[in-house]
């Protein structure tokens, strides 16, 4: 990868920060990585197509401190789930035996699993020592018949969000529009139906499951998902979608940004959190498409599944009102987040911004009032600080911090890709109350906030009053 290509992903035009003054992706700083190298994010952003074999090519560290590190769901085939790498040790790399390690890996893969395609990761080794990747790829489709996919983005190459562009990139570049997909099957209605794509959904926890019967119901055909229960076929046949909906914007945006200039498909980003933004995704896709009988039925499903969830929450709308929320998410999910908070009645008193751009932070200002707290320092001193000093009531963050809360006895719920529930769509909306009462409400909280019972003996046998 040329170093001029990796400054062309970072300055994305489509980004927001960059439509206005061109500022550019933040530079990864010194010990930025540690949250994940553009390998890892590239495995995160293709792991989750379920019937290729997703082959690391490095040292056996690189899959192990990527494999399976996101809650994504398969609806059948669970190829994706077996970690492969060419496990290059030091002999391999003084030897120069790189190249015919990753022929011989592409044939194991295929002979034992029969894939659909094989994607290959470059990562920092392999780049370093100059192996050609491309070519093997190359060599191997012709050679076995399966496609055989170069994914160049070596961990040096930047963060993790990087990581995800080059990915997006390679699917792009080798992937999507090499085949066409099978028409449509007719509607029992008569109606038409339109194709469509979703870019940057991952259906962590199986939550995309919750929205996909409303897309079906409304004639909107799911030509890919990328890359959230997706499987190979369906990411070649992307280019022939009405319109994508960018999921998480900051991952693939680069892909929808290509595929409208190149296969004129337009592209809008939304989220599917909260009844709000669930809601505006089905509007926005009716829109864009422009069918008034389409833009009619929606407004019905819509109205529908609106009431349907609000008597739905209502009983959890009671037990939450009220309560104060440190959110630290860092991502840009956090916007959807809010909105799904403020839905139910909480209060968001302070908000990571560690990842945040200066127009992020005016965003988090209008949405949640001028007195919420930003909070640029993560480290766990930091949160339980905050935690305390703004009396909040649970702490809503990323797997890495469960143990801070565990530790501090707070309340605590995973919102990032590891975890276990689904909150997407309406009914996902009503897990995510569910589960932030159960956290909340949890005796385990005053259990062990209590004093020991050994705490409470001066001696032995002996027991003093409560
Ligand atoms: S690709 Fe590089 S930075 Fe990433 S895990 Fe491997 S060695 Fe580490």
């Amino acid at each position: 990868m040329k170093a001029s290509e990796i400054q062309a992903l970072l300055d994305e035009p489509a980004c927001s920060h960059n439509k206005k003054e061109k500022s550019g992706c933040a530079k990864p700083k010194p010990g930025a990585t540690a949250g994940g190298c553009s390998f890892d994010g590239a495995q995160i952003a293709l792991l989750p197509i379920a019937d290729v074999a997703h082959i690391v090519h490095g040292p056996i560290a690189c899959a192990g401190s990527s494999w399976d590190n996101r809650g994504t769901r398969s609806s059948g085939v669970t190829l994706y789930r077996i970690g492969m790498t060419t496990d290059l040790s030091e002999t391999d790399v003084v030897m120069g035996r790189g190249e015919k390690r990753l022929f011989h890996a592409v044939k194991q893969a295929i002979d034992s699993y029969a894939p659909a395609a094989v994607f290959v990761y470059n990562t920092c080794v392999t780049a370093l020592i100059g192996d050609d990747v491309d070519a093997v790829c190359k060599a191997a489709t012709e050679r076995w018949g399966v496609p055989v996919v170069p994914v160049d983005a070596a961990g040096f190459y930047g963060t993790k969000n990087l990581g995800n562009r080059l990915a997006g990139e390679a699917m792009f570049k080798h992937v999507i529009g090499t085949r066409e997909p099978l028409p449509a099957p007719p509607r029992i209605d008569g109606r038409p139906t339109y194709d469509i794509n979703l870019i940057g959904e991952y259906n962590i926890a199986g939550e995309f499951w919750h929205v996909a019967p409303l897309f079906d119901e409304l004639g909107l055909r799911i030509l890919c998902t990328l890359s959230g229960d997706a499987r190979f076929h369906e990411v070649q046949t992307m280019h022939r979608a009405k319109v994508n909906m960018v999921v998480c914007a900051k991952a693939l945006l680069n892909v929808a940004r290509k595929m409208e200039d190149t296969y004129g498909i337009p592209f809008f980003e939304g989220s599917f959190y909260g009844v709000q933004d669930m809601t505006n995704a089905l509007r926005d896709f009716a829109r864009m498409i422009g069918d008034p009988d389409l833009i009619a039925r929606t407004e019905l499903v819509i109205a529908r599944e609106e009431a349907k969830s609000h008597a739905a929450l209502e009983p959890w709308r009671e037990r939450l009102r009220g309560k104060r929320v440190l959110l630290y998410t860092g991502g840009v999910k956090s916007w959807s987040i809010v909105s799904a908070l403020q839905d139910l009645g909480m209060k968001v008193v302070a908000t990571g911004t560690k990842k945040s751009t200066e127009e992020d932070k005016a965003r988090i200002r209008e949405l949640m009032g001028e007195d919420t707290k930003m909070i640029d320092d993560g480290s766990p001193k930091a949160l339980l600080s905050t935690y305390h000093e703004y009396q909040a009531d649970i702490l809503i963050a990323g797997g890495r911090n469960l143990y801070t809360a565990l530790k501090a006895r707070i309340p605590f719920l995973d919102i990032n890709q590891e975890r276990e529930f689904g909150y997407a769509g309406y009914d996902g909306m009503v897990e995510l109350a569910r589960q932030l009462a159960l956290t909340m409400e949890s005796p385990v909280w005053s259990a062990v906030r209590k004093p020991a019972p050994w705490a409470r003996q001066s001696g032995p046998g002996t027991v003093l009053a409560a």
